[in-house]
């Protein structure tokens, strides 16, 4: 490895007790100058048991840093009624505005429960999951944005009556996921309830306002077990398909010639309940068709969800996608969409 590659690895993560001057005031882009890594703050607060706050595992995601920055400049001086452990994740991909960068792994991979073996940041996260186990958590918040537009929503490894209660705080939509494996709420789901929180796009439309109440909040309560019971008032849902288009097809949302050209306002679906004959948009000469993956821990196909008729997508059931996006790079990278559907407390798919 040459000086330069080494340089420019990720650096095992510090832990600090103290933030930075200048931290609360930085953007997520010019972190790198202030961390030289991967850092965890453990920041003292009247009840010992500390709130877990994780963000920036993606480096352009920057609501979560936006949340905590606002509840430290509101409390910090006065003292926090709860310890603080504060994860800062990927500051190298943060400065260069991307999500990961091409040499590392994706930082929401890497927690106990990774299939990914014998790599030094498995073993970060190993120690940085140690160090909170330590210290008893009373709940873990991982603080996210997404490409597309989409509500505010908490995604939950567990059904437990906390990790809704936890997920209710913030929206109520909350989705059920068992995969990916390597998740940082995953993980910490052995520890304390523990939520993933999106907050929508990046920038001045997010729901950091959101995640500040719910930082607060968890800040504030004695004893999550007493004061907090589930409610009845949710949207509780789960993956069942995953939507891509077949590689090496091209694909636009502003008409322009392409495989695919899937309606501009794509997006302003996530998170509706929409029925079958909804459109999607054409496909070239009836050629190509989307694939249809198996959804959130399900290992039989899913089966078909769209007709395409005269080159025209129709959705042939009622479904909720999440995570449309109307960014070509997004859906190469990840999918044009999850498709959902209602469950109950249960786990049990809610036919309607
Ligand atoms: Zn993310």
């Amino acid at each position: 490895m040459t000086d330069r590659l080494r340089q420019s690895a990720d650096q095992p993560c510090a832990i600090l007790r103290q933030l930075p001057e200048g931290f609360l005031d930085c953007p997520a882009d010019r972190l790198i100058q202030l961390l030289p890594g991967p850092t965890l703050f453990d920041l003292p607060g009247k009840d010992p048991r500390p709130l877990f706050i994780s963000t920036l595992l993606h480096g352009n995601e920057d609501s979560g840093l936006n949340a905590i920055q606002t509840v430290l400049k509101q409390q910090l001086s006065r003292g926090l009624n709860r310890s603080l452990l504060l994860f800062i994740g990927n500051v190298r991909a943060a400065a260069q505005q991307r999500r990961t960068l091409p040499d590392q792994l994706d930082y929401n991979r890497i927690w106990p429960g990774t299939k990914i073996i014998d790599h030094p940041l498995i073993d970060m996260a190993r120690s940085i999951y140690d160090y909170a186990a330590c210290r008893r958590p009373m709940a873990s918040i991982d603080i996210h944005n997404n490409t597309g537009f989409n509500p505010p929503y908490g995604c939950v490894p567990k059904l437990e009556p906390h990790f809704i209660a936890l997920a209710r705080m913030f929206s109520s939509y909350i989705v059920h996921f068992e995969r990916p494996f390597g998740t940082h709420t995953a993980a910490f789901s052995a520890l304390c309830p523990a939520v993933t929180v999106e907050c929508g796009k990046a920038g001045k439309e997010s729901a950091t306002q959101q995640a500040v109440r719910l930082i607060q909040s968890c800040l504030d309560l004695k004893a999550f077990d007493d004061e907090i019971r589930a409610p009845d008032q949710i949207d509780l849902l789960r993956t069942y398909a995953i939507v891509k288009p077949p590689r090496d097809v091209s694909i636009s949302f502003d008409g322009q010639r392409a495989d695919f050209i899937f309606r501009k306002d794509i997006d302003q679906l996530n998170f509706k309940e929409i029925q079958a004959g909804e459109f999607f948009g054409y496909v070239k000469n009836g050629l190509h068709k989307l694939e249809i993956l198996p959804g959130d821990g399900l290992d039989s196909a899913p089966g078909e969800y769209f007709d395409y008729i005269n080159g025209k997508i129709f959705l042939n059931k009622a479904a909720i996608p999440a995570m449309l996006t109307c960014d070509p790079e997004a859906v190469k990278l990840d999918c044009l969409c999850y498709l959902m559907h209602r469950i109950n407390l249960d786990g049990v798919r809610i036919y309607s």
